[in-house]
């Protein structure tokens, strides 16, 4: 494990530039929650006035200080933020927690700073949390360090938590005893500028004591790495980001179909998805599951039993285990019988069970086990009410005390005065869920995961031959030369200059396609510009014109005329590429021809493909769906389908020079041949 890194959460030393012995001060509360914390190492201020803060003697500047620094933590004024880490770079502490704002985030002058600061921490192998952060949090006994300035007394738990909003952060320690919220590690890196997400990952993935790695994400630093650390393999453990910013804008400056329809959040959606990482909605929701991973064991299926003592409720938790892809579990005759002995006879025996407001605790126990233990069921959702005559405590650690390898989660409904109570006097302090609608997402990502542990080999790229070193789109005899590397099918095309259609007409075979084709034209049937089976010789002429005609009218000249045979087509697919400019080469499949925005039918990837994901990209299309077969149709030979889209994304994800490439249509014929007749790669 990266020593540097490591320090960050496992610091044995621990040196703060900037302690300060004014009450409210960041450089004094911060002091402040460490010491109440009880942080197990030693602890270095540094304030050049001070003798002593709160009982910890101080050094008068960082040379003063004799020992090995584990961690730094600079909050001093911006003015001295450089100076100061120069002053540690000089002793060799290679973590350093830099808190101080007014960089990046503020405009040139501060981006400026990040920068040469960047450039010393990287020259000096050391490396950065921040700057602009609120500081890190490590809860586990052997360190017990709270060095942020919110001094409440976060519990332990294995959930690490990366947050890229100091705010967020706040936010989330301020509420801790509310939320029951428990972390391992919690770490706030604020503007990035060393440290991210992709840093701490793989860190948290070797880190034993961690379970669960979560995100709260405004930006991925490097998207391609990131899932890099997924198709490699290297993550286990279940990764769950909420990324905030779900803009809907298209790519900038997109050129072709594919890159219009890919808008940077069906990006992120779409690759998150792919990878097995868990997106959450909301920060409730990321909690939530985390909670989930951390508390419960992993559902093998999705078939869920719900027992209730209120019919509201329920119906909500139902409607959201629908929304989330889980479904009732159908009970078995036996476990019916057995719960009609103890159900009132106007509750309900059935999924979901209810027990009315008089349910007691002993019921609410014995009916969740004899429905956790039907084998129709992969877990229980158990929601309570507390109504006046049953208190809450004794239903909530009867279900607590059941013992059992399925996830049971429970929603309470109590009075305030509950909370605390559970909290001093439950025996287990399972979490439990405030709302009806939040066990179903929970379970939801926990069979995601479990799902996509399954092992999956991803494509992945090797160096291409093909260079160019032009930019713009390529040239056709540049275009065949990859279609043939790939072995993409394409039809033939015979490109005849405009000048020359008299005496290249004797060498045509029909049926022909002809199009216009010229520099400033990309879409051609907009301007009139494709005439298909075109059977003769007159029927040719008579195309030509037209085509010339229609440039005229728009001011264009015809440069050249590409021939193609006519393909006597059944349908029409789209098959395209671009390169996000965070989470780089991305593969697109769907419906194609002209009208492939109207239909709107496409499948978004990330290129980085495994056979699961070509599969899933077939079966989620309504073309995909239409080519295995409706309706007694004879179902075109998939695997040639599969080929195709693996070796479109096998060539994105080889030459990186690829910025976007659209094969719009793939004609497929009746007799199972697939053919591109319109290709375009832009360099
Ligand atoms: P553009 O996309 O620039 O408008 P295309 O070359 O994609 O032009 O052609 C438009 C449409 O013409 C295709 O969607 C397809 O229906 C038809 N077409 C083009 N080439 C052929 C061909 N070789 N055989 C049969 N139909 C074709
Ligand atoms: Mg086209």
């Amino acid at each position: 494990m990266n020593k540097n890194l490591k320090n960050f959460f496992y610091p044995k030393t621990f040196c703060i530039v900037g302690a300060s012995s004014k009450e409210k001060s960041i450089g004094y509360e911060l002091l402040k929650s460490i010491k109440e914390y009880g942080y197990t190492g030693k602890i270095l201020p540094v304030n050049p006035k001070a003798e002593e803060i709160l009982g910890y003697k101080c050094y008068g500047s960082i040379e003063e200080i004799t020992e090995p620094i584990d961690l730094a933590m600079v909050v001093v004024p911006k003015a001295f933020a450089e100076d100061s880490i120069d002053k540690l770079l000089n002793k060799n502490v290679g973590s350093i927690i830099l808190v101080t704002a007014g960089f990046k985030e503020v405009g040139k002058e501060g981006e400026e700073a990040e920068k040469r600061i960047l450039k010393k921490i990287k020259n000096a192998c050391a490396r950065m949390v921040g700057p602009n952060c609120m500081g890190i949090i490590t809860t586990f006994n052997e360190i017990s360090l709270n060095a942020t300035f919110v001094a409440e007394k976060p519990e332990i738990g294995r959930t690490a938590f990366l947050s890229q909003s100091g705010a967020i952060g706040a936010a989330i320690l301020n509420s801790l005893r509310e939320t029951d919220i428990r972390f391992g590690h919690f770490v706030s890196v604020g503007n990035k500028a060393d440290i991210s997400e992709n840093d701490l990952l793989p860190f948290w993935q070797e880190d034993k004591q961690i379970k669960t790695i979560t995100f709260y994400l405004e930006s991925f630093v490097d998207g391609e790495k990131f899932i890099n650390n997924f198709t490699d393999k290297k993550i286990t453990k279940p990764v769950i980001v909420l990324k905030a910013g779900r803009t809907s804008s298209g790519m900038k400056a997109a050129q072709s179909h594919t890159g219009a329809l890919g808008s940077s959040d069906r990006v992120v959606e779409s690759v998150l998805t792919q990878f097995g990482i868990i997106r959450a909605n909301s920060l409730n929701e990321l909690f939530n599951s985390a909670k989930g991973f951390e508390n419960f064991p992993l559902p093998i299926g999705n078939k869920v039993a719900v027992v209730t003592n209120a019919g509201g409720p329920a119906i909500l938790a139902v409607d959201s285990l629908d929304k989330n892809g889980l479904k009732l579990a159908d009970l078995s005759e036996n476990t019916k019988n057995k719960l009609r002995e103890i159900v009132h006879p106007e509750g309900s025996v059935n999924n979901p069970v209810d027990l009315l407001p008089g349910g007691t605790a002993e019921q609410f126990k014995t009916v969740n086990e004899i429905l956790i233990s039907d084998e129709n069921v992969d877990g229980v959702v158990s929601v309570f009410v507390e109504p006046v005559m049953v208190p809450a405590l004794p239903v909530i650690e009867g279900i607590n005390d059941i013992k059992t390898k399925k996830p049971l989660l429970q929603v309470v409904m109590p009075l305030p005065e509950f909370w605390e109570n559970y909290r001093k006097n439950s025996a287990t302090r399972k979490p439990l869920f405030r709302n009806p609608e939040d066990p179903a997402k929970v379970l939801a990502d926990m069979l995601f995961y479990s799902n996509n542990m399954k092992g999956k080999e991803f494509l992945s790229a090797s160096t291409s031959k093909f260079k160019t070193n032009k930019s713009g789109f390529l040239q056709p005899t540049e275009i065949e030369q990859l279609m043939k590397k790939y072995r993409l099918p394409s039809v033939s095309n015979q490109f005849i200059k405009a000048d020359s259609i008299n005496k290249q007409m004797g060498k045509i075979e029909f049926p022909v396609v002809v199009k216009g084709i010229a520099k400033d034209v990309v879409h051609k049937s907009e301007l009139n510009a494709v005439k298909v089976n075109i059977k003769n010789k007159k029927e040719f002429n008579e195309a030509v014109e037209e085509i010339k005609k229609s440039f005229a009218k728009k001011k264009i000249e015809v440069e050249e005329f590409l021939v193609q045979p006519f393909v006597k087509g059944k349908h029409e697919i789209l098959i395209g590429g671009f390169r996000d400019p965070s989470f780089g080469p991305m593969i697109m499949f769907g419906s194609g021809g002209k009208y492939v925005e109207v239909f709107n039918d496409t499948c978004l990837k990330s290129a980085y493909l495994s056979d699961e994901d070509i599969d899933q990209m077939i079966n989620e299309t309504k073309i995909g769906k239409i080519l295995k077969g409706v309706r007694g149709e004879n179902p075109f030979q998939i695997s040639k389908l599969k080929k195709v889209i693996k070796s479109s994304a096998k060539m994105m994800l080889d030459n990186p020079g690829i910025k976007e490439f659209d094969f719009n249509p793939l004609i497929i014929t009746k007799d199972n041949t697939i053919f591109a007749v319109d290709v375009r790669i832009k360099m």
